[in-house]
């Protein structure tokens, strides 16, 4: 169930969501989000809370602090755009309980195919910029 967010939680996500791997120091969170240590302490809390974030104790700037690491993923909406699904006609009825099943459409094995054939040709081209480059 999505989870219901006032405006500063959901600056304070965009800007952990920046840092997704290390996440961010809670003073700097706080400073980027221009609020006091006290205020940015209770967003921090909640945020946990829905388990959107975890705040890991660690010693930095001497002295102990929180750091705030996301563990919510952005999503990438690149690796579907184009999937013949979205403009189906059958999508409402297409999947494990629906009377068309996606394990026998020629529609997404061929843009499966051809998705596949263009990430190949992409790697194929990356690999040969990195040879000139070297
Ligand atoms: S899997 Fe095929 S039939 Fe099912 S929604 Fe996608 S394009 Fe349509």
């Amino acid at each position: 169930m999505p989870q219901k967010l006032t405006k500063l939680e959901e600056r304070a996500i965009k800007l952990l969501l920046k840092h997704e791997e290390t996440g961010l120091l809670q003073s700097e969170l706080w400073h980027k989000l221009g609020v006091t240590s006290r205020e940015g302490s209770r967003i921090a809390i909640k945020l946990e809370k829905k388990g959107m974030i975890k705040r890991v104790k660690e010693f930095a700037k001497d002295r102990w602090t929180r750091r705030l690491v996301p563990l919510i993923k952005q999503v990438n909406l690149d690796v579907v755009r184009g999937a013949p699904c979205f403009s189906c006609e059958f999508n409402p009825v297409c999947g494990r309980e629906g009377s068309v099943s996606p394990n026998t459409c020629l529609l997404i094995e061929d843009w499966l195919l051809a998705s596949y054939r263009a990430y190949k040709e992409a790697q194929a081209k990356a690999r040969q910029k990195g040879r000139r480059k070297g």
